[in-house]
């Protein structure tokens, strides 16, 4: 299921395939999101000519709407959303914890592309969200919808199910994402639970594969421990010893730390096996997570960013948005070879915001979306090459992180 082309010397990174029931993916590789079925404002054919091997859906949200047995029914998500291409499912953890918490408070606008500091986590995760945390027993989660208010449970049990039904690739176990200012003792009983939660998990896979006909999923673990390295070795140790297909290594990072907290992690899970950085997408931090041993990594914001009219280039974001840029007949990036650079000009995307069309999303996603699949696949033929560390050195010395 995962093959290992070549390894960076002194350093945990590799190049590989990973290969899924819809076909293949070389790593390292970019995750593009599509949280309800779709990569906003985009079709399918423009998110595979941008460069996208794989995307991710999101369970609680399709869970909620539109419920995934309409979507078994349809075919699973390959059919309901016409991907042919490899798909993965989160667990719905994530949100149940971050959405559930945070009801009427909007936390996911903060959900960046990068790791938190902590300054900005104390803002975000504020008491008030602490509060209206989602209730948590031994078996499982009561949420609040986002949608209505109305009340859900999540078991291990049920997340499976679910994905089963959505009937992705790669799906994840479900895991408590604890908030980051939780303290110590409390995140090593959360710990506890997701490792409990991790056996329940694929002891439900186990059970819905025998029964299954169709083509097999693979089930990735999750290792938690936030930013304490004997916990986050912990969780690798016990994670990694269970028969997962591959690992996702999720939780809160502190941006200062993320790459010494993935490395700790990425000593212990086999190596043989995919590991996937849930959540990040910043050029920088994805450079980092590669070296540090992950394969494939997701984050929503870059086409949220992307709609918001900020783009990247290899000298770091712009605003289009900007006046300097009205006037500028030329591609966002020289070079650039996604649909939009090859075919627009800055001063007429500048202009497509200016005057909310909504084209204007569509082609500043396939911009940022491109960038990112390009970036991974640059990473990838330098380690092909045995030059990650120049180009690493020479990407950082260009871009300028804002
Ligand atoms: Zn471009």
């Amino acid at each position: 299921m995962f093959k290992i082309n070549k390894k960076i010397s002194k350093s945990l990174g590799r190049a590989g395939v990973l290969i899924t029931s819809h076909g293949q993916i070389q790593t390292p590789a970019f995750v593009a999101v599509g949280t309800k079925a779709t990569v906003k404002s985009l079709s399918p054919e423009q998110v595979a000519s941008a460069g996208s091997q794989v995307v991710l859906a999101n369970t609680y949200h399709l869970y909620l709407e539109p419920g995934e047995k309409i979507i078994k029914k349809a075919g699973g998500l390959h059919k309901f959303m016409n991907w042919q291409g490899p798909i993965m499912t989160d667990s719905g953890g994530f949100q149940v914890f971050s959405l559930g918490a945070a009801y009427g408070n909007n936390l996911s606008k903060f959900i960046g592309t990068k790791p938190l500091t902590l300054e900005e986590i104390k803002k975000v995760y504020s008491k008030k969200n602490e509060e209206k945390k989602a209730k948590i027993t031994e078996d499982g989660v009561e949420f609040k919808s986002v949608i209505d208010g109305s009340k859900h449970f999540f078991t291990p049990e049920k997340s499976i199910q679910i994905q089963n039904n959505l009937g992705a690739d790669i799906i994840f176990a479900f895991d408590e994402c604890a908030s980051p200012l939780v303290s110590k003792k409390y995140l090593q009983e959360s710990m506890k639970r997701t490792h409990c939660w991790a056996e329940r998990c694929l002891k439900e896979h186990r059970d819905l594969s025998q029964k299954k006909k169709h083509f097999p999923q693979a089930l990735f673990g999750i290792v938690q421990g936030g930013r304490y390295e004997d916990l986050r070795k912990k969780s690798a140790k016990i994670i990694g010893k269970m028969d997962f297909d591959g690992f996702g290594i999720g939780g809160s990072f502190v941006k200062e730390d993320m790459a010494t907290a993935v490395r700790w992690v990425n000593q212990i899970l086999p190596e043989e096996k995919p590991r996937h950085l849930l959540g990040i997408g910043e050029p920088i931090d994805l450079i980092l997570g590669v070296e540090n041993g992950c394969d494939t990594f997701d984050c929503v914001a870059v086409t949220r960013m992307a709609r918001n009219g900020s783009l990247y280039t290899k000298h770091g974001k712009i605003n289009i948005t900007n006046a300097k840029y009205k006037n500028l007949l030329k591609p966002i990036e020289k070079n650039c070879g996604c649909y939009t650079c090859q075919n627009y000009t800055t001063a007429y995307l500048s202009h497509l915001f200016r005057a909310k069309e909504m084209l204007a999303a569509s082609l500043a996603s396939i911009h940022n979306i491109y960038f990112l699949n390009n970036l991974m696949s640059q990473i990838r033929k330098s380690i092909l090459e045995n030059n990650f560390f120049e180009f690493k050195e020479e990407f950082l010395r260009i871009y300028k992180a804002n």
